[in-house]
């Protein structure tokens, strides 16, 4: 069910990154029409050929992706199914959120306003997949790349697009699920093949959490027992000063599935924050957990 791409048809570019289990590079996918030839800049996600038992998995996230068209979504231009599997995406130019919200710390250009920015347009896309019926299972800044920086002085936005999720927690191996923690729901580690909807409201709760502290994420730094420890316990990630943030989270990072709140009433109150309420107030510290 999605675009097959001639494999001929793609030139592979320097290496991005390594996935657990692909290898990421940037590339030219090259077509022709009529006398014409056309080259788009994409990004190759090639599916490791020793985790062939994670292809159907892999294939299956193209595949719902392909059938999906949302500004705030990567585009998919389509598989190639060669010797290798390779996901053509479209590149995003200033990569992933978390790297740059680090890099990036403290600057001028991250405003609270435009963190508040970038979560609406994640929670706009995942109030999509909502309507949709389709559940992402990998929500967090890591997956959020960036289109385009915005600039604060022009009062031109940021703009986000939430990447693919890759092989599906129904799949992973348990230490690789523990490695998700805060972002996977602790649903998912009991019974990983449960995964539904709830399960991305939680991880939209984290990453709100670590778009707020600048990228980090402490709990994620945490030994594999220290973080089943964390689940196990009921524990929360320390609560952000701006209140109404702090409310919000708590509403997504409910232990209770069945408690968090649909997309849409996530946007109507992300709507009601005021900046300004913060401005007063420091980051919320990645204190100790
Ligand atoms: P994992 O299975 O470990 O979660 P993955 O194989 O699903 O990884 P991603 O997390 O989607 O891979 O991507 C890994 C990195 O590759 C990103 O952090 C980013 O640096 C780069 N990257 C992925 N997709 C794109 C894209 N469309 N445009 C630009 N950079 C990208």
């Amino acid at each position: 069910t999605f675009h097959k791409i001639d494999p001929e048809s793609l030139t592979r570019g320097e290496s991005l990154a390594q996935g657990s289990f692909t290898h990421i590079y940037k590339g030219v996918k090259q077509d022709q029409k009529e006398d014409e030839f056309y080259q788009t800049e994409v990004v190759l996600k090639v599916m490791d050929s020793s985790h062939r038992n994670c292809s159907e998995s892999f294939l299956e996230a193209a595949s719902i992706m392909s059938q999906l068209s949302h500004k705030h979504l990567v585009l998919l231009h389509g598989v190639s199914l060669g010797k290798e599997s390779i996901m053509v995406q479209e590149y995003v130019r200033h990569g992933p959120l978390d790297l740059y919200l680090k890099k990036n710390h403290g600057e001028s250009k991250v405003t609270t306003s435009w963190k508040l920015q970038v979560a609406k347009q994640l929670a706009y896309a995942l109030n999509y997949l909502e309507d949709k019926r389709i559940t992402h299972g990998n929500v967090s800044a890591k997956k959020v790349l960036l289109t385009r920086e915005g600039d604060v002085a022009s009062g031109s936005p940021p703009f986000i697009k939430l990447n693919d999720p890759g092989v599906s927690v129904t799949v992973l191996a348990k230490d690789l699920l523990v490695e998700r923690i805060p972002w996977v729901a602790p649903e998912c580690l009991s019974d990983p093949k449960g995964l539904a909807l709830p399960a991305d409201k939680w991880g939209f709760g984290a990453t709100l959490w670590e778009i707020f502290s600048g990228g980090n994420m402490p709990v994620s730094l945490l030994e594999p027992q220290k973080k089943l420890h964390f689940y196990q316990s009921r524990l929360q990630l320390p609560a952000p000063k701006w209140t109404e943030l702090a409310t919000l989270i708590a509403q997504c990072m409910d232990y209770e599935p069945r408690a968090r709140p649909c997309f849409r009433a996530l946007i109507r109150d992300l709507n009601s924050l005021i900046t300004s309420d913060y401005e007063l107030l420091s980051d919320p510290s990645p204190a100790d957990v």
